[in-house]
């Protein structure tokens, strides 16, 4: 268990960035730049994290040895929001065995020869484990979406593309990740909601540091023209999914100390409401133990 202190201290923070219910969700209410009032000593937003983080990895060991449950991390944004700094502060302290990190990139020609939902589905975690998606297949329905050329790509039947398809995909997803709710996924999904502002400030920051320049790609800068249809494509996508058992989390990222608390503040709630346990050792098993004991007391 977690100290109550910490659980209430999280729940203050993730409560008002969660949308379990898309209807009527409209982005222009969540402020990229909100820190709930908070103005927080990064010292103290560090040891917030870092009490989860050591809680989660004890709550890992078990999911792990219990081998029912498994948890599905989805993070989508814009560039530059922090996806992978967050993912690497969250996760930081869970044993990486338990733990699978996939970065989705342009599909490769076999994976634009099958349907869109394949190469996601077979790196859903296994059992037990917890798997984090660096972009997902919501990039069905925000990237193919904005640049509709890369449809064309996926060579559908023409006859099934239609002014229907973005709302088609949508149910597609809301209907998987109910299907993965009922095998036991946990599906959490976090828009890392980044301001246009503060997004134009990262890319400075790029190009003045030589340590960071491999993070700048030329085509980042070119999609900030199309920032208005991202929105409209996130919308659409947060209020055509967000649902009780597979939430969105509407992280602020214009902070990213605030960025972090909140994402693992939304893991250990999840997480929480699992009550896991080791597993219960049988008779049996207790006689094995024993056994084993004797036998190792009895080495010379
Ligand atoms: P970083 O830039 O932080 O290293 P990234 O996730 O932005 O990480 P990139 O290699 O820069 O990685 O970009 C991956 C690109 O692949 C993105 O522009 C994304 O929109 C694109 N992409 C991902 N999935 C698809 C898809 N299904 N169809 C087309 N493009 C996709
Ligand atoms: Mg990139």
């Amino acid at each position: 268990m977690p100290g109550t202190d910490i659980l209430e201290s999280f729940e203050k923070y993730v409560r008002p960035f969660r949308v379990a219910k898309g209807k009527g969700f409209r982005l222009k209410d969540f402020d990229p730049a909100d820190t709930r009032g908070l103005k927080m000593e990064k010292k103290e937003a560090a040891d917030l994290l870092q009490g989860g983080s050591e809680w989660l990895a004890t709550e890992q060991d078990m999911l792990y040895a219990q081998d029912r449950w498994s948890l599905l991390l989805i993070f989508q944004a814009m560039d530059a929001a922090g996806k992978d700094g967050t993912i690497k502060h969250v996760m930081s302290g869970v044993n990486p065995q338990g733990c699978q990190v996939y970065s989705f990139k342009q599909p490769s020609a076999e994976e634009l020869a099958h349907d869109f939902l394949w190469r996601y589905a077979h790196r859903v975690p296994e059992r037990g484990r917890i798997g984090i998606f660096n972009r997902s297949y919501y990039e069905e329905v925000l990237v193919v979406r904005v640049h509709k050329e890369l449809l064309e790509l996926q060579k559908l039947p023409t006859e099934l593309v239609t002014k229907r398809i973005w709302d088609e995909r949508l149910a597609d997803i809301s209907h998987f990740e109910e299907y993965l709710n009922r095998q036991g996924v946990i599906v959490l999904k976090f828009f890392l909601n980044v301001s246009r502002k503060e997004q134009k400030k990262r890319f400075m920051e790029r190009l003045d540091r030589p340590d960071k320049h491999w993070k700048f790609s030329p085509s980042d800068v070119r999609e900030r023209k199309y920032w208005d249809d991202y929105m409209h494509a996130f919308e659409a996508a947060i209020q055509a999914t967000a649902t009780l058992h597979a939430p969105w989390f509407i992280v602020p990222a214009d902070n990213k100390w605030f960025t972090r608390l909140v994402v693992a503040g939304a893991i250990v709630e999840a997480v929480e409401s699992l009550n896991l346990h080791y597993p219960k050792v049988g008779a049996e098993k207790m006689k094995e133990l024993a056994v084993a004991r004797a036998e190792l007391s009895a080495e010379a």
